[in-house]
């Protein structure tokens, strides 16, 4: 990948789930916050319908997906249009190391639920960081 390459962060849609709402909000919060200049994101959505401008912006490009539950929406859709996976992750693995924790709803977290995104969050920058500079 060029310098200036973004690493793609890739949430499933989650609706209706608090673990998906956590995925999109620790991409959001990568993307947004904390390495904006190295990463980017995509509305699954687009991805999934096989948007051409999607596609042309994922096939063969680092992604790193990031879903609510097993059924990995993310990661399966994003390997269909041939993104180059580095690292999956999964909010419901993430919330094994959180037990007891009350996140909150499909629509409204907790202080939990934020705590424990500001930790995924974390994790996606520095996978971010890594990728980044394995590619240069
Ligand atoms: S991975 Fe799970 S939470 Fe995310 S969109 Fe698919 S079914 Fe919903």
């Amino acid at each position: 990948m060029s310098i200036n390459e973004k690493v793609k962060v890739i949430p499933c849609s989650g609706m209706g789930k608090v673990f998906g709402l956590m995925a999109r909000e620790a991409a959001l919060r990568t993307v947004g916050q904390l390495c904006p200049d190295k990463a980017e994101t995509m509305c699954l959505a687009y991805v999934v319908t096989g948007d051409a401008e999607a596609e042309a912006g994922i096939d063969g490009k680092p992604c790193i997906t990031i879903d609510g539950c097993p059924k990995m929406c993310s990661a399966k859709s994003v390997a269909i249009i041939g993104g180059d996976i580095k690292e999956e992750f999964k909010v419901l693995d993430i919330m094994k190391e959180h037990k007891g924790a009350q996140p909150g709803t499909a629509t409204e977290l907790t202080t939990d639920g934020w705590t424990i995104v500001d930790k995924i969050a974390a994790t996606l920058h520095e996978r971010v960081q890594q990728i980044h500079g394995e590619g240069r």
